[in-house]
């Protein structure tokens, strides 16, 4: 084998690394913000109940009654509606299909690691936007020439949400270039701008049902926006992979936004268990972030972030630590069960106890 039988651009990648994946069964997980919950037991029956014979025939490759679901959730039509195989897929179509422009893009300079790797990907200039001391988004400095401008909210890994009127503010001075909201994290603490796509024709809100609906392992993400952001994802989806989402994962999804008291439910159960999760850490010492998220980002003024996590991981406790400029002293600790945020309190007493 020879790097030269790959093509240039291979060389120039940097890809995304998840987070860990451990083979290991007696860990604590709290590292990639998964739902301690489980899905809804009538996603587990329509899935079940697609597993047939059908399994043959390719799915519908537009998932219509997925997207059927979605609209009506959220009060929209199914041609301002999109999915794809994760939101990690649907993001990737909206860089390439929304925010590849002459001008740059504009991000937060910590924000999801993912959003400079698919730049890399499609040769997409960008420019990154400071966070506030506070790590708050500042809409006004947005304003200013730009390709497009993408954000998560909350943001991650810092939890931080940006009021939907700022949001809204941003939108009536910026309506040149595409602005997508990455709301993977909305449902733990936010209002989704989904309700603004009808008055303004760029906005872009994305989703998943990783988190908030405990379906991480289904792959499933959607977009809601204008007919015509949602015709130019498709374009680009129908250039790439007829059929994203399978048989199982239409069936699965749709019954994840018709169960709507498991999602009331699972989602309240995450808010009062960060609530509880950052009194404990505050106790410990730790300066905790607010966080609207089913994550929280936390440092310990006296503790190095890099060694804490290390130390956590030798109690069978993975939190993720990323070692990047502003937030290295900083851990991102998914919120998780009762007994999984014990273990976690658990496991900080006697380190932080070592001195
Ligand atoms: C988890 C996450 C995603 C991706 O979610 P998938 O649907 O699982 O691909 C997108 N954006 C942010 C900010 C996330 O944290």
């Amino acid at each position: 084998m020879n790097n030269s039988f790959w093509s240039p651009v291979v060389h120039r990648l940097t890809p995304y690394v998840p987070g860990e994946q451990p083979k290991l069964s007696n860990l604590v997980k709290l590292n990639t913000n998964e739902n301690p919950c489980g899905p809804s037991p009538r996603v587990l029956a329509a899935i079940q109940a697609e597993l047939s014979d059908a399994l043959r025939l390719y799915p519908d490759p537009n998932a219509e009654r997925l997207k059927q679901a979605i609209a009506d959730y959220y009060h929209v039509t199914p041609a301002q509606v999109f999915v794809g195989n994760g939101s990690d897929e649907v993001l990737a179509h909206v860089f390439h299909a929304l925010l590849h422009h002459p001008a740059p893009l504009l991000f937060p300079d910590i924000t999801y690691s993912f959003y400079p790797v698919y730049c890399g990907l499609y040769g997409i200039a960008f420019e990154t936007v400071p966070l506030a001391e506070d790590f708050t988004l500042r809409v006004a400095d947005y304003l200013r020439p730009n390709g497009g401008i993408i954000f998560a909210n909350p943001n991650a890994p810092t939890g931080c949400l940006l009021p939907l009127a700022d949001i809204e503010w941003l939108l009536e001075r910026n309506q040149k270039s595409v602005v997508v909201v990455d709301e993977a994290y909305i449902d733990f603490g936010g209002e989704t701008a989904i309700a603004l796509v009808d008055r303004y024709p760029n906005l872009l809100v994305t989703q998943t049902l990783s988190k908030s609906r405990s379906l991480a392992g289904l792959r499933v993400g959607l977009a809601v926006g204008h007919p015509e952001l949602i015709e130019a994802l498709e374009r680009i989806k129908n250039s790439f992979n007829s059929y994203p989402l399978d048989r199982l994962a239409i069936a699965g999804a749709v019954a994840a936004f018709e169960d709507r008291d498991h999602f009331e439910h699972t989602r309240r159960a995450v808010i009062a268990n960060r609530a509880e999760l950052v009194v404990a850490l505050a106790e410990l010492g730790f300066a905790v972030l607010p966080s609207a998220a089913n994550f929280i980002f936390a440092r310990h003024p006296q503790r190095d972030a890099a060694a804490l996590a290390a130390a956590l991981r030798e109690r069978h406790v993975i939190v993720r630590h990323f070692h990047l400029p502003r937030i290295e002293q900083f851990l991102r600790i998914t919120v998780g069960s009762p007994e999984q945020n014990a273990a976690l309190l658990a496991a900080l007493g006697p380190i932080l106890a070592e001195g």
